[in-house]
């Protein structure tokens, strides 16, 4: 195991910022991990789990402990029924998983997940979502190595307290160093095309949506709304869309009679904080020196080439204070701030 120091973080990242860390090693397997944390234990440092850096804000003043970037790769397969079970190691690529369950296996289940950057284990943690699917439709059991107990544990999907962008992860386990993946995935499922963008592209086309048609149009879709990550600096969603009451829609309303929302059960609904950045807050295709809004998403802050994890924080602030000040809603990030 090789441990580096002062590794600079930002080329690790989709945002392109951030310092160095003291210390970075990268783990291949569970020896790797282990070896690792007792590196990390015996040096009293705080550790930080790297994925593919695509969902996080690393200041520009580094990681003042050991980062581990998870490389466990591997896919393994069991016939379960009428389903398979796919195990992959944390540190595969997302989307190169969802291409091979989906092209190469003909399998349902994560094809409205395509073109998510960032690692397998990283998908339990937030429990990703787009176009109306999240990974907890499919995650079976997760696998990871509980740094205080020093034991290797396996939490079923119901054990996870998966939520939106939200999991056990974010709590009580944060910390723990997630090895392993399963999701139990159908050889005939039913596709999820209900999703607004989705069904347009099928009516559009003309076109009976197939398994592998549903993927081709998630990408699509996602390729000409979402900045290209090899391009230009993002985390992508910024801030988590926003439950409410459904009292208080009805009175948000009566000011903004376009604001759109989604039902969440009998008494709230979910704004889409998109919506509220653009129409109300006017921050879409925004440039404030070297970082800004996109201009397709308002949702989407984006590192022009020398950006600060500073110029992307104060950015942020002063879009969450416009919200409070206009509709009296506090937004929260998507992006987690290390
Ligand atoms: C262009 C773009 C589009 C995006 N679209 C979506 C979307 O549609 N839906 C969505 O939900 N997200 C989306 N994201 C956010 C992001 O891609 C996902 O959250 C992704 O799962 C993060 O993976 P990562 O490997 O890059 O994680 P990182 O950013 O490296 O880490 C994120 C968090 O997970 C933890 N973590 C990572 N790996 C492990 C592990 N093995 N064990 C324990 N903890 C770990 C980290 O410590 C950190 O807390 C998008 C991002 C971009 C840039």
């Amino acid at each position: 195991m090789n441990i580096q120091e002062n590794v600079l973080l930002a080329p690790f990242t989709t945002f392109r910022i951030g310092g160095a860390a003291r210390f970075f090693v990268r783990a291949q397997n569970v020896v790797d991990v282990e070896l690792a944390m007792r590196f990390a234990h015996e040096k009293k440092l705080s550790v930080f789990v790297l994925g593919g850096g695509s969902n996080i804000l690393i200041s520009d003043l580094g990681f003042n402990g050991l980062v581990i970037k998870n490389e466990i790769r591997g896919i393994a397969e069991e016939a379960v029924g009428d389903s398979v079970r796919l195990i992959a190691g944390a540190g595969e690529d997302w989307d190169g998983f969802v291409k091979y369950a989906v092209e190469e296996k003909g399998l349902y289940g994560l094809e409205n997940l395509s073109l998510i950057p960032g690692t397998v284990g990283a998908t339990p943690v937030q429990n990703v979502g787009a176009y109306g699917t999240e990974a907890k439709d499919t995650i079976e059991w997760v696998e990871v190595y509980n740094s205080t107990t020093k034991m290797i544990e396996k939490l079923i999907g119901a054990d996870c307290q998966f939520a939106y962008r939200d999991s056990i992860f974010k709590h009580e386990r944060k910390g723990n160093v997630i090895l392993r993946v399963a999701f139990l995935l159908k050889k005939n499922g039913k596709l999820s095309t209900d999703y607004k963008d989705v069904k347009k592209y099928f009516e559009e086309r003309s076109a009976e949506p197939s398994l592998c048609g549903v993927r081709n149009a998630i990408v699509e879709i996602r390729t000409n709304k979402l900045p290209d990550v090899s391009k230009i600096g993002t985390a992508g969603s910024f801030f988590k869309n926003k439950t409410i009451l459904k009292t208080e829609y009805q009175k948000l309303l009566e000011k903004y009679p376009l604001l759109p929302a989604f039902p969440v059960d009998e008494t709230r609904v979910k704004i889409p904080t998109a919506w509220i950045l653009d129409n109300v807050c006017g921050y879409k295709g925004l440039t404030r020196g070297n970082v800004g809004v996109y201009q397709n998403q308002a949702l989407v802050l984006v590192n022009f080439g020398q950006g600060t994890a500073e110029e992307i924080k104060s950015l942020a602030d002063e879009m969450a204070s416009c919200v409070k000040e206009k509709m009296d809603i506090s937004i929260s990030p998507e992006v987690e701030y290390i």
